[in-house]
């Protein structure tokens, strides 16, 4: 896909997801690969009213080439890039149920959600939870990098979630399957539940060629 296209995409998926209250006022941001560097929504800008031509466009070391200041949290997105050279896109968002499972006392480091579904099976695999760190803190892109080799999306502790994916769209789709399955989650918390056995999550592993 062209620059061009990838720009209005962007934007596109930007407005969906603050319309439909996924992130809120400045938060959240997204990036896309491109064959020369990478695009990354500006600092302090509102997913809903992204301007195509004022995207930052980085290079791998982070320099600016050209449109508005980058998100500060340009490190988190680089951190899993370097790690993932599959991942053509990014989403990283506050959204509320995953940031609220982030909050949680008890969760399992490795695998911080359960597979309820085989859809989030099939699109985040294991979700590990990477510790808190202050916002701007490197040691966080450090934190992430020791886990993205092995995961396509971690939660960010007291924070959110950072999702890769083959394409904007599929990183987008995995991000909302996350925040369905952090619903699921905690609208059964206290109730008995069923999540999918080993048996049953080795099957779409095999099936639909899952590496986690
Ligand atoms: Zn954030």
């Amino acid at each position: 896909m062209k620059e061009s296209a990838l720009r209005e995409e962007i934007v596109r998926f930007g407005r969906s997801l603050f319309d439909r209250g996924l992130t809120a006022g400045s938060t959240g941001n997204i990036s896309v690969r491109l064959d020369d560097g990478w695009l990354l929504t500006p600092t302090n800008a509102c997913l809903g009213t992204l301007d195509p031509a004022r995207l930052a466009k980085l290079d791998w070391q982070g320099r600016s080439i050209s449109g508005d200041a980058p998100s500060k949290e340009a490190f988190l997105h680089r951190s899993l890039y370097e790690e993932r050279q599959a991942a053509g896109a990014i989403v990283h968002l506050h959204s509320t149920h995953s940031a609220a499972v982030s909050c949680m006392g008890g969760l399992d480091h490795a695998n911080c959600l359960p597979p309820l579904t085989a859809y989030f099976v099939m699109k985040i695999g294991r979700l590990p939870l990477v510790p808190y760190y202050r916002p701007g803190d490197p040691a966080l892109g450090d934190a992430i990098k020791g886990l993205a080799g092995k995961h396509s999306a971690v939660l960010l502790a007291n924070h959110g979630p950072v999702v890769s994916g083959s394409s904007l769209e599929a990183a987008v789709y995995a991000t909302e399957e996350l925040e369905e399955t952090a619903k699921l989650f905690l609208l059964l918390r206290n109730t008995a539940t069923c999540p999918l056995n080993n048996a049953q999550i080795e099957e779409l592993k095999t099936v639909f060629k899952l590496d986690f």
